[in-house]
């Protein structure tokens, strides 16, 4: 099906190369499982399927943007021209994403955690997005509000939310984490999605539901919003944090500023423009009701100061389509931006980069304390 396809490849860095594979920067144990990845791939061990893109664009309207993902993988990606989404396509289907994430995910991308304290600290490190949600949603909560956090991990953010007084659970599949959690003390951690919670969850409804760096995961996400619907107040609301590739010039963490490359890995199916999230909650019949861009944190993690989407949603109850048609025409310019930002990136010129620089040239002890480690 891509065969047909246009392709603008990125920079010859995202074609793929088989005699020259691309070499990523990890570890051995990740490189194994990167291998391990890419024999499933080559042996259909692990079938790739297509998807249209959620925005309901034709395909026709996609354009092949890289042949790799971030650890060399052989991953399509393609933008759609419609929205400006990007997305892997074909794309693992169930069976073959059920193993990933199972067997692969964690040690692959080095978070596999054993060690108790390191759970402590990431338990900890959640409640910094915790504290910027309750300020983004502040006017639609009262202290009788009941939250889930979809994809909560550990549940860091739960037992945040716990602390503030709100009647919080939060539900992963992840196994591992949600045991990790219970160890340090949060309560209301449930295994599975909305519609496996356990009998006293059973017939709840949230007032806020919300999914922090998990709906770019989502290998259905229109399908996802249809559904937990039904789980929500009549004035609740969803909140969606996703990564915002339209703006990784900017700021961000420092190997993936103006770094396409960086966000584009096997996990994330979707690295949804601010239109195709418009389009897909439209769709699902919701109503964008609040946008942010920025981060969730300074400091907590590397990643956490990259560019994000902060998107509020809810159940729009006059079933008319509120899609921006200004949008639209600003989508068709995420390639044309992401060639531009590839062109500066190459040069060291994107704004971040250089903003980087400056800072550094603004602190001299940095650099002789680096001049000296040279020297040494
Ligand atoms: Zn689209």
């Amino acid at each position: 099906m891509n065969a047909t396809l246009e392709r603008q490849i990125i920079s010859p860095r995202y074609e793929f190369d088989s005699l020259n594979p691309y070499q990523p920067s990890v570890s051995k144990t990740q490189q194994n499982f990167i291998d391990k990845i890419k024999l499933n791939i080559d042996n259909n061990s692990y079938t790739l399927q297509h998807s249209a893109c959620p925005c309901e664009a034709n395909d026709s309207e996609d354009v092949i943007v890289s042949e790799i993902d971030r650890y060399g993988i052989p991953l399509t990606s393609v933008v759609c021209n419609r929205c400006g989404t990007v997305r892997f396509d074909p794309y693992l289907d169930e069976e073959s994403l059920a193993d990933f994430y199972t067997n692969m995910y964690r040690k692959m991308y080095a978070m596999d955690v054993d060690d108790s304290e390191d759970y402590g600290d990431y338990i900890a490190s959640q409640s910094s997005y915790s504290e910027k949600l309750l300020q983004f949603i502040s006017d639609s909560l009262t202290p009788a509000s009941r939250l889930c956090e979809v994809g909560c991990g550990g549940g860091g953010s739960v037992k945040f939310m716990q602390e503030r007084g709100y009647d919080a659970i939060g539900c992963d599949y992840d196994v591992a984490a949600l045991q990790a959690g219970r160890r340090f003390g949060v309560k209301h951690l449930y295994y599975g999605d909305l519609s496996a919670l356990p009998a006293e969850q059973k017939d709840a409804k949230f007032d806020l539901i919300y999914l922090h760096h998990v709906f770019e995961h989502l290998d259905q996400p229109l399908k996802f919003l249809q559904d937990i619907r039904q789980y929500l107040t009549p004035n609740g609301k969803i909140v969606l944090i996703v990564p915002d590739i339209s703006r990784i010039d900017q700021f961000g963490h420092l190997p993936a500023l103006g770094n396409l490359l960086m966000y584009l890995h096997i996990a994330h199916k979707y690295n949804f423009s601010v239109d195709g999230l418009y389009r897909i909650a439209n769709r699902a019949g919701f109503s964008v009701e609040n946008m942010e861009f920025g981060s969730s944190s300074k400091s907590s993690s590397p990643w956490s100061s990259s560019p994000e989407i902060w998107m509020q949603i809810s159940p729009n109850m006059t079933q008319e389509s509120t899609t921006n048609l200004e949008l639209s025409s600003r989508s068709s310019k995420m390639l044309k931006y992401l060639q531009r930002t590839e062109a500066l990136f190459s040069l060291g010129l994107c704004r971040g980069q250089i903003a980087y620089k400056l800072s550094a040239l603004a602190s001299p002890n940095k650099i002789v304390s680096k001049l000296r480690r040279m020297m040494s």
